[in-house]
């Protein structure tokens, strides 16, 4: 397959903000690709080599990318400087100097989507002295052979900066129609990307193997899976109802997710994002090495820093201390920290992930030997308000964030990638005013005044609408920033700063910068209002009036979440429901008496 179709549709997905159009233009170069050829492709439109949890990416700096255009086009380096200063975006040099070059290298060949897939496969993998110079010369050699429109793709994909807009489920849309279209396959499409984090092993195995293929795709240790996240609710009774009565009512720890997979001994660890994070936690891989009483298992849990001295729980900032390259054995030693287990998906051969949750926890009961670090995460199963109420007083005074409810029904399997009800998150009292945070992604930025001149005043800040795949505006951010964040800012979003609004946001308002959704931060604010500037939830509780956050401050960025993570429009508008129900309730005067 020439690269040449495949830059023909990346033109076309970069000049569309349709997220129709992107899935036809999808769905048409899916038929145009030789099925063997499907996951380099799928790999390729998202900017990848790899799936992100192998880690493993081209990541040639911008100056290296400007350094193989001069090897290849023999124009001086500091020519091809002077043209990055002016353009901003590597790509677009190679463009406009490819284009410049005399005639075509004498013995070039039209590149493939093979050969362009081979060398980046190379690019990633070489490490070591030299590594530098020999991935220049390699990418300078696909450039040599390639059209200035190729090099420009080249260059985006090389510098980890290809940006075509296009969603992870806009390509499972896509591949859904373009291998026949029904509903119910586009649901086992998804279910197993979720289970295996890999969408071109999906799509490859799709296009070679149809629908069968897709269907025998199993749960394989090393491959992460999705994991399962909560739904919100404010009032036990509403919970409780929704749980059909009774429930496993479980600590919700605050650290860091951590989803484990050990075979043989070998444990390997990942984030909630997929990252493999096994190098930062060597303590957490030695005991989960010890304490599994079977063969092979995939298990998930929350990594919470604790004090060495009184045992206590820690606050998250400082096990996200513990994601680091450097000084790993010290940090392990200065913030040790206890990993709490609350499920397994796998065991032995046998795919937990499709039995019910009380089922999974007694496996997980039996196959777990505890240590002061790795511990089952505490529960109660109960229906009793009283009950329940009592022991979320203990999980807040026992530093948590205070409980997830679990369903116990025949059908609580996990459902990998999913928010859904059958985890219901129950921090805090809403009351009338905001006591809870909420996740919000930044979208675009205002330009500071006076003493903030020359950095951003205030972040646009969003929630997803999952239904939509878009991101609402909710507030502007401005306070709440260290002058240090704050001089930081723009260095923060540089490489997410792009000159129109992105095309999954969905904004009255014009920022002075638009970002790629991707920067996600939580923000305490006093109240939920009715906004007419904001989108989120833009009609649902009153015509021409979304809602927006009052007086938002920054309490921290999140680093371990996606923007897809974010809090979602539901959320909002449920958490000011409740906002006006309390309201009502403490102002309401009884007139029987
Ligand atoms: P949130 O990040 O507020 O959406 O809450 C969901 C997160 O709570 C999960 O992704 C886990 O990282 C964390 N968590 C802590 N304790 C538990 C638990 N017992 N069960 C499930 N998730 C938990």
């Amino acid at each position: 397959m020439f690269f040449k179709t495949l830059t023909e549709h990346f033109e076309k997905l970069e000049a569309t903000t349709s997220r129709l159009a992107m899935m036809d233009i999808l769905v048409h170069l899916f038929r145009e690709t030789p099925p063997n050829l499907m996951d380099k492709v799928v790999y390729l439109t998202l900017g990848e080599v790899y799936p992100p949890y192998v880690g493993l990416e081209i990541g040639l700096a911008d100056k290296l990318v400007l350094r193989a255009i001069s090897l290849a086009t023999g124009i001086q380096d500091s020519r091809v400087e002077q043209e990055y200063k002016t353009l901003g975006d590597s790509g677009l040099v190679a463009e406009k100097l490819l284009s410049t070059r005399r005639k075509a290298a004498l013995f070039s060949q039209p590149l493939t989507v093979e050969k362009v897939y081979s060398t980046f496969e190379k690019m990633c993998r070489i490490s070591g002295e030299g590594a530098q110079d020999t991935k220049i010369k390699l990418f300078a050699g696909l450039l040599t052979d390639a059209t200035p429109k190729e090099a420009k793709y080249l260059s985006r994909i090389a510098s980890g900066r290809l940006r075509l807009g296009v969603a992870e489920m806009t390509i499972l849309d896509a591949l859904a129609i373009a291998y026949g279209g029904s509903r119910e396959l586009r649901d086992i499409i998804e279910r197993a990307y979720n289970i295996t984090s890999d969408i071109g092993l999906i799509a490859k195995a799709l296009a070679e193997g149809g629908v069968d293929a897709i269907k025998s795709i199993r749960i394989t240790v090393g491959r992460p899976i999705k994991p399962q996240l909560a739904e919100r609710l404010s009032s036990l009774n509403e919970i409780l109802g929704k749980l059909n009565g009774k429930c496993i009512a479980e600590y919700k720890y605050d650290g860091l997710r951590i989803q484990a997979h050990i075979s043989d001994g070998t444990v390997l660890l990942f984030s909630r994002r997929q990252e493999n994070i096994t190098k930062q936690f060597p303590d957490i891989v030695e005991v989960l090495r010890k304490c599994l009483k079977a063969r092979e298992a995939i298990l998930d849990g929350e990594a919470v820093p604790v004090d060495p001295n009184t045992g206590e729980l820690l606050p998250f900032q400082v096990v996200a201390q513990r994601r680091r390259k450097y000084d790993i054995d010290r940090y392990a030693e200065e913030i040790p920290v206890t990993l709490f287990l609350f499920d397994i998906l796998y065991l032995d051969g046998i795919d937990l992930t499709v039995k019910p949750y009380l089922e999974r926890k007694k496996v997980l009961e039996t196959v777990i030997e505890e240590t002061d670090r790795v511990k089952l995460a505490q529960y109660i199963i109960s229906g009793n308000i009283e009950e329940i109420e009592n022991f979320f007083h203990k999980a807040i005074q026992d530093g948590t964030e205070g409980l997830i409810c679990k369903s116990i029904l025949p059908d609580s399997i996990y459902e990998a990638g999913k928010r859904g009800w059958q985890w219901i998150k129950w921090k805090r009292s809403y009351r009338s005013e905001m006591v809870d945070t909420v996740d919000l992604v930044a979208v675009g930025a205002f330009a500071g005044r006076g003493k903030r001149a020359g950095t951003y005043g205030a972040l646009l800040m969003a929630v997803y609408n999952p239904e939509k795949d878009r991101f609402e505006t909710i507030c502007k951010l401005g306070s709440g920033f260290t002058d240090e964040d704050l001089a930081r800012l723009p260095e923060i979003f540089k490489p997410y700063l792009i000159s129109h609004k992105h095309p999954r946001v969905e904004s009255n308002m014009e920022a002075d910068y638009w970002f790629i959704p991707a920067i996600v931060a939580e923000v305490i604010g006093d109240e939920i209002t009715l906004s007419p500037m904001h989108t989120c939830g833009f009609g649902i509780i009153r015509p021409k009036s979304g809602l927006a956050i009052r007086f938002p401050r920054l309490i921290r960025f999140r680093e371990d979440k996606r923007p897809e993570d974010a809090t979602t429009t539901a959320e909002i508008v449920e958490m000011y429901r409740m906002q006006l129900k309390t309201i009502e309730e403490e102002t309401s005067i009884d007139t029987t008496s």
